[in-house]
């Protein structure tokens, strides 16, 4: 009998009617032959509201879903029972709201699913070794989902969520986005790097690692979505996959700063001691013995990283500070860009053409990455998307073979 694992999000458990909905696809999952496994999160905007408080209220949220979840599939002639992340087996480190998965050991869903039930976890949640609830962070439900489909070696992962899958960019903000049939790991990683939230990317890390194949679709629609998977060597003829934005960043610039080995290390030390996340790092070439060192953060730790920063600019040999925050990166992401040149001056390129100001540029191997005003990321994305020719009027193809 085939295992499959399905998650769903919070807009798709976000009302009683919605549950109902969730209730009837887990049960046809069933009547087809699976034997089913349902992760939900909780109800949309519950989350939120609970952030500021402890774990233990947090995952309540995805309790309450799961159990009315179980109570919907019930009263529709199924036999579900649910269980909280830790009697799943989801067993986790000490670390309180962005806990990470140590072991996942299913044995109580293992003896359920032989006992002809479908069984509904509460996602996001696990249990530290001493037996306190944890939580895994913004979006842990993919996190769950992943985790037991690896462990469980379920034939199928399915993402239910509210969009038809993994778009070219959040079809929020560019309207002529299309869905991607197929996608690989790194992509999808370097895209939920940069700000698309469509999966944890935490969870796409472990379904790399563990090799989980998961496919991202609709819970209201019955058409398949994108699978994510390991790349073939077709998928490399595509040079761009997708375009993400993250918005809500700061810059912080360290003007004329001692070219001497371990004053970055200083520097980025601190930061790191309170536990500042770094995202793009920028050192300008040195003149004269100093250099400028800029890096991005989340605008949200701006007053947090400058009171960090302020006491030590002497000891740096720093001449100031200069911070902005209201900034955004914008990430063009493609395994095909291994393979293929002028990906970076067609991007660059075409934001000089808008006007649009490139603050600072960073590049891995398979994304390019630019800071820009906040106020013209959605513009840079539309510009970028139909540069790269990723919408709906012209195919891929194009895109790939003038670039080749
Ligand atoms: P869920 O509650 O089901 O986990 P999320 O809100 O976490 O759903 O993720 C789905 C959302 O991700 C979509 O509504 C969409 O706005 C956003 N999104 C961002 N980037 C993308 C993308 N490239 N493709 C699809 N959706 C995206
Ligand atoms: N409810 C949690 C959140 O809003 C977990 C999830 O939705 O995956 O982040
Ligand atoms: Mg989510």
């Amino acid at each position: 009998m085939r295992l499959v694992v399905q998650k769903y999000g919070g807009t798709s458990v976000g009302s009683p009617e919605r549950i109902c909905h969730v209730a009837q696809r887990i049960l046809e999952t069933h009547r087809q032959g699976c034997r089913v496994v349902a992760v939900v999160s909780a109800m949309a905007g519950v989350t939120d509201e609970f952030l500021r408080e402890l774990d233990n209220l947090l995952a309540t949220g995805e309790q309450a879903a799961a159990a009315l979840t179980a109570m919907a599939v019930n009263a529709l002639g199924g036999t579900a029972i649910s269980l909280t992340g830790s009697q799943a087996g989801i067993l986790t480190d000490r670390n309180h709201t962005r806990a990470r998965i140590a072991n996942v050991s299913p044995k109580q869903i293992h003896e359920l699913l032989a006992d002809d039930y479908i069984v509904i976890v509460a996602g996001f949640q696990g249990q530290t070794p001493e037996g306190e609830t944890t939580t895994l962070g913004r979006g842990g439900s993919d996190l769950t989902a992943i985790a037991l489909a690896g462990a469980l070696n379920a034939d199928v992962c399915q993402i239910f969520t509210d969009v038809d899958g993994v778009f070219t960019c959040d079809p929020r903000i560019v309207k002529e986005a299309e869905k991607l049939d197929e996608v690989a790991y790194d992509e999808l990683l370097e895209m939920t790097g940069s700000g698309a939230k469509v999966m944890q990317s935490r969870a796409v890390e472990f379904a790399k690692k563990f090799g989980v194949e998961f496919e991202v679709r609709s819970t209201f629609k019955p058409e398949t979505g994108t699978v994510t998977r390991e790349e073939t060597p077709s998928m490399e003829d595509i040079v761009v996959r997708g375009i993400s934005i993250d918005r809500h960043q700061a810059k912080l610039s360290i003007a004329g700063v001692r070219d001497k080995p371990g004053i970055a290390a200083r520097i980025f030390s601190d930061i790191g001691a309170a536990h500042i996340i770094v995202d793009m790092i920028v050192q300008n070439a040195s003149i004269d013995g100093t250099t400028d060192i800029s890096f991005t953060i989340h605008q949200d730790e701006l007053e947090n990283a400058r009171t960090i920063l302020m006491p030590v600019l002497g000891e740096l040999g720093a001449r100031r500070l200069n911070t902005a925050s209201g900034v955004a990166k914008l990430s063009v992401v493609g395994i095909g860009m291994r393979s293929h040149s002028g990906v970076a001056a067609r991007m660059l390129e075409c934001l000089g053409r808008a006007g649009i100001n490139i603050q600072m540029v960073s590049t891995s191997e398979i994304k390019i990455a630019v800071i820009i005003d906040e106020n013209e990321a959605e513009r840079a994305a539309r510009l970028i998307h139909s540069e790269f020719g990723l919408g709906r009027l012209l195919p891929v193809a194009a895109a790939t073979q003038s670039l080749a």
